[in-house]
């Protein structure tokens, strides 16, 4: 049956329902058809699974643990575990996609990689696969983001990319994406963008679903051995669905698991404050696919703000998008106060400073815990905090 849904979906077009697709300028149609051609014969291929797994892990340090969380359930009530994607070499799940994407682009003879990056997760992620598998690095990030995220910039050029600011608009996450994809128009040949998260043309949603997928088949065979039961419901962020794809991909027969994506609420719901795009977008196409999108009044896409700069994108990926006319995940929202208070809280009572992106996940299973003492619940915790660390002190102090 699982099977069944990944044969299903994306279709051959590259829908998922309604969303997805490829909505690219006609120079594009080529190269995206040759990269989608590329990932059905290699990435599926004896060579190219062998060298994977032995990168995730020889390099990566996976599988990363579950952890269960004494004090934080002590006190919250019901049974809360961490799937922990922050010991993902270069401290978040996204490098699972970035070596996958880099492999593959490798096998394609690909010199050069091209990105966006939103908080520099995925920038960093990116440098690191370009360092090991000696390729070019090209990477844009918005003039906001790159002063917030300070750290995450001369990691990225420690690592020996190239990063290119982006200065026009909010200067942050969307702009970044704008910037990126003008740069790979230029060269795709000997170029290829590797997206940051699920989202984007055809076939860059399933392809980075797909390496993410690790995670939740990790993560459901570790708490079964550690339990002996399914967790009854699972928890991760979403700022475009990668990390949530990852991990909720491996429970998508399980009735009796409920899922729960999270996205920020900012300051408020009011427009420009917050990019909680499943709870109040409407559907609508952004960088080449269709998915709820936040929008103005004229349709394009609104300004979003979130305390997480991995989470201030006013798109999602297709599939969140179809899961959630589906009724199969649930979408909530938490608030940067919420955010802030459990980054505080998983700091001082586990030892584990997470990153205020998955923080938004932890916040959201810090309320179901105390609304379900009786229940467990399973956090995709994406990535750790450090890059974050000076920020939350600076703008929130620490606390009483
Ligand atoms: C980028 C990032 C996210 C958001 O991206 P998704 O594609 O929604 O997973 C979440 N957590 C961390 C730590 C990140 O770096």
């Amino acid at each position: 049956m699982a099977e069944n849904y990944f044969k299903k979906y994306p279709d051959t077009k590259g829908f998922f329902g309604a969303y997805g697709g490829a909505f690219i300028p006609p120079q594009l149609e080529d190269e995206m058809q040759k990269i989608n051609d590329a990932y059905f014969s290699i990435s599926k291929s004896h060579k190219f699974i062998s060298e994977l797994r032995s990168i995730r892990k020889h390099y990566q340090g996976r599988p990363t643990p579950v952890y269960y969380c004494n004090r934080l359930s002590e006190k919250y009530g019901g049974r809360i575990y961490l799937k922990r994607e922050d010991l993902n070499h270069s401290g978040a799940h996204k490098l699972n996609h970035c070596m996958g994407e880099a492999l593959l682009a490798k096998y394609m003879g690909k010199k050069k990689l091209i990105a966006e990056t939103g908080a520099g997760q995925h920038g960093v992620a990116l440098a690191t696969a370009a360092a090991y598998f000696g390729l070019e690095c090209e990477i844009h990030m918005g003039e906001v983001d790159m002063a917030k995220e300070h750290p995450n910039v001369v990691r990225m050029e420690i690592l020996g990319a190239k990063v290119v600011p982006a200065t026009h608009g909010l200067k942050t996450l969307k702009e970044a994406v704008d910037s990126a994809f003008g740069a790979y128009l230029e060269d795709p040949i000997t170029t290829i963008y590797c997206i940051g998260s699920v989202v984007g043309p055809h076939p860059f949603p399933m392809m980075v679903r797909d390496f993410q997928r690790v995670v939740g088949i990790e993560a459901r065979d570790q708490f079964m051995e550690m339990t002996g039961e399914l967790p009854d419901a699972v928890s991760a962020c979403v700022g475009g669905g990668s990390n949530a794809m990852g991990i909720f991909s491996a429970f998508m027969d399980d009735e009796e698991c409920s899922l729960y994506g999270v996205e920020p609420s900012g300051r408020s719901l009011d427009p420009g404050e917050h990019a909680a795009t499943m709870t109040l977008g409407k559907p609508g196409i952004i960088h080449g696919f269709k998915c709820y999108m936040l929008q103005d009044d004229q349709g394009e896409p609104a300004p979003v703000y979130s305390v997480a700069s991995g989470l201030d994108y006013p798109g999602v990926g297709p599939e969140h998008s179809m899961l959630k006319d589906l009724g199969k995940v649930h979408y909530e929202h938490v608030s940067d106060k919420e955010c802030i208070d459990a980054f505080y809280e998983l700091s001082r009572l586990e030892g584990i400073i997470p990153a205020l992106e998955s923080a938004h996940a932890v916040a959201h299973a810090l309320k179901y815990a105390k609304n379900n003492p009786q229940k467990s619940i399973l956090v995709n915790l994406s990535g750790r905090g450090d890059k974050d660390i000076d920020f939350v002190v600076d703008t929130y102090g620490l606390p009483s």
